[in-house]
């Protein structure tokens, strides 16, 4: 089988190459993204491997059947940017990487919380300056204080593990609780307690049509003066306008973000040289109580090694017609 790799990047293809060694399957790797654009570059392959900001809706997968292409791979876990329904009207199946590491993402939303806390991304900015001054710089102790976890799956629930582990009481909101998630012993809670009670909330809940915007002027408005927001799950979860005018007037004391709405077509480039030409997100970029990751939480060499294997088994399995073996997304 042909597949043809869309965003691809180096890191892309050296772990997918590796992972394909001796499979015989024929990999053809684009940098562009997947749009209506590109789609032509997909005929003569069997299969389009995606990312997270690929665009897969009606016009693309139309396209994607047109030229032959028999699967939708995509090598992570989130399927936001796949239009389901066009996929299925098109014959098309979806498959991802449900869980690659939970831990990278987890581990990441940690770091941005110490992060923040500390005051770490503006000591390294003084110490290079030979400025040695602790004014602006204190935190406060982790320990004690309520955390809150928005989404406890996968990684939610190492989350809470982490979480737990720095002493805080940890409380989450999930609508449909696993018995995985019971087991972490957490306090699950209503939305509006996750709201008033929280010192920190951490979301890792998925982008879907309940979710959008879930942190939103209502949802801020209930919550502590000062409160830590962080999100390492999809930018669609904060309505950015919003949480900026909550960051000027206090009510939002720490903002971490590792995904933001508008940032197809912006993260995973190197535009050091142009004029940045967002401006909600240049506004976000001023605050010193807001550090911003460019959705990096997946990276790490585990997760990569684990997401190639993935979508290759997923594959594998689609060329031999055993689907019940694969991840497949359900519509
Ligand atoms: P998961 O499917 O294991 O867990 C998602 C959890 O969210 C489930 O327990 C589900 O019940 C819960 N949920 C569903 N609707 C909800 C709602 N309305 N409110 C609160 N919770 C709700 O997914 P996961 O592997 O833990 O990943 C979570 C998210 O992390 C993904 O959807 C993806 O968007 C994001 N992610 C980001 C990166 C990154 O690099 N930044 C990498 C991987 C995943």
């Amino acid at each position: 089988m042909k597949v043809a790799v869309f965003s691809s990047k180096p890191y892309d293809e050296e772990h997918l190459r590796k992972a394909s060694e001796d499979i015989g399957l024929e990999l053809a790797f684009f940098e562009p993204q997947l749009t209506a654009q590109t789609v032509a570059l997909t005929a003569g392959y069997d299969i389009v491997c995606c990312f997270v900001n690929d665009v897969i809706d009606n016009t693309v997968a139309a396209a994607l059947k047109e030229n032959g292409i028999k699967l939708v791979a995509m090598r992570c876990a989130g399927f936001n940017n796949v239009d389901l329904e066009a996929c299925a009207r098109h014959d098309l199946p979806v498959a991802r990487v449900p869980e690659y590491s939970p831990n990278a993402v987890a581990e990441h939303a940690a770091a941005l919380i110490l992060d923040l806390n500390r005051n770490i991304h503006r000591a390294f900015s003084r110490i290079r300056e030979n400025d040695y001054s602790l004014s602006g710089l204190m935190g406060f102790d982790l320990n004690g204080k309520t955390v809150s976890i928005v989404g406890g799956g996968r990684i939610g629930q190492t989350m809470i593990r982490i979480m737990k582990g720095f002493g805080c009481r940890v409380l989450c909101y999930d609508p449909m609780p696993s018995d995985a998630l019971l087991e972490t012993g957490v306090e699950l809670v209503p939305l509006e307690q996750v709201w008033a009670e929280s010192e920190i909330i951490s979301l890792h809940c998925p982008l879907l049509r309940s979710t959008y915007h879930i942190i939103n002027s209502n949802s801020l408005s209930q919550m502590k003066r000062g409160v830590m927001l962080i999100n390492t799950s999809r930018g669609g979860l904060i309505d950015t306008p919003a949480i900026i005018t909550a960051l000027k007037n206090g009510k939002v004391g720490y903002l971490g973000l590792d995904v933001y709405e508008e940032e197809a077509g912006l993260f995973f480039e190197d535009y050091s040289d142009q004029v940045l030409q967002d401006d909600i997100f240049a506004r976000l970029t001023t605050f010193k109580n807001v550090v911003i990751t460019g959705h990096q939480a997946f990276f790490t060499h585990e997760a990569l090694q684990a997401i190639a294997e993935v979508t290759l088994n997923n594959i594998l399995h689609f060329e031999k017609g055993e689907l019940d073996q694969m991840c497949l997304v359900k519509t």
